[in-house]
């Protein structure tokens, strides 16, 4: 093919699909020149460091947010918009940075506000598979105009959101098209692993290379089999396509940190019903012990790794990654 050729069938390409990248080929080009001007080092690290925080955890409802200063994303949009507005407002986090929502699956507790939320905030794109988009309006009753907003993502095609690349990836759930993601930018990487009953090989590669990891911890099985669910819920929540115990997200987290790359563990995803805060953290804990890990609720600490659980039903503080 012709470099002519080729440069059209780009140009068409960028044409064709806006929301994949934010900007065309071009301007992206003078965006990245424009990185060459002379700044202010403390300034542009200051503006640039990665945060997180979530707004909700769990079967009530799923939402966090990642971002600098200049872009951000949310991933799931399954906590009231008006709240989550608040919390980056009482954040200092101005909502016309975030771009996007990446969504993981079609399961209310991660898809119900959606389309309240991107109604109101017409800069976000809705980035999810088209697979989980059918779903998502198959399964709920949701305005069919939700997919003005769609931008189709790929499993294991990366693609640019703002100033991060995001890669997803396939889990193991009973959700329609589930994926984690692998959020790259601001020099760190953060990778999100919820609603998955097992570890699946793709899940794997990436948690290996990430220094942040959010992680679902969903239930202490012993409470899970005493507990009240039907035989028919607790064999799904513990099938491989349910949710992951306190016990294999610690055995296999504590598996992944000999790698030495992990720094911060969130917990996620805990049931209201089958887990509590304390056991899966000291789960967790032991693992990472026995593994040579200690670990610290501490972020400064440099030789212990961060962990935490996030709140089901409200936000966590405000985390600067690196
Ligand atoms: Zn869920
Ligand atoms: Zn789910």
């Amino acid at each position: 093919m012709s470099r002519r050729r080729q440069k059209r069938n780009q140009e068409a390409y960028w044409a064709q699909n806006p929301g994949l990248f934010d900007l065309p080929a071009e301007q992206l080009q003078e965006e990245g020149d424009s990185e060459l001007m002379p700044m202010d080092d403390a300034l542009l690290e200051q503006s640039e460091r990665v945060r997180f925080m979530s707004f909700g955890s769990g079967s009530s409802g799923n939402c966090s947010y990642i971002g600098t200063e200049s872009c951000g994303i949310l991933i799931d949009a399954g906590v009231d918009n008006n709240y989550v507005l608040e919390q980056l407002r009482l954040n200092s986090i101005d909502v016309a940075t975030i771009r996007g929502v990446l969504l993981t699956h079609d399961h209310f507790d991660h898809v119900k506000f959606a389309y309240a939320l991107l109604r109101r905030n017409k800069q976000m794109r809705l980035y999810a598979t088209n697979k989980a988009i059918n779903g998502l309006l198959r399964k709920h009753r949701m305005s069919r105009r939700i997919s003005d907003y769609h931008t189709p993502i790929f499993k294991e095609f990366p693609f640019k959101v703002g100033c991060f690349t995001v890669t997803a990836f396939e889990t193991s759930h009973d959700g329609t098209d589930n994926v984690g993601f692998s959020i790259e930018g601001g020099g760190t990487t953060f990778v999100i692993a919820t609603d998955t009953g097992t570890i699946t090989a793709r899940t794997d590669a990436y948690v290996r290379q990430a220094r942040n990891l959010m992680i679902e911890s969903n239930y202490d099985a012993t409470m899970l089999r005493n507990g009240h669910y039907s035989p028919h819920l607790k064999a799904r929540v513990a099938s491989a396509t349910g949710h992951l115990d306190n016990e294999d997200a610690a055995r296999y987290v504590a598996s992944v940190a000999g790698g030495g790359l992990l720094r911060r563990v969130f917990l996620c995803h805990l049931s209201q019903d089958n887990n509590t805060p304390q056991i899966a953290l000291s789960a967790m804990r032991t693992s990472l012990e026995a593994a040579g890990k200690p670990v610290t609720t501490d972020l400064r600490s440099v030789d212990r790794i961060y962990l935490s659980v996030l709140p089901r039903l409200e936000s966590s503080d405000l985390i600067i990654l690196d």
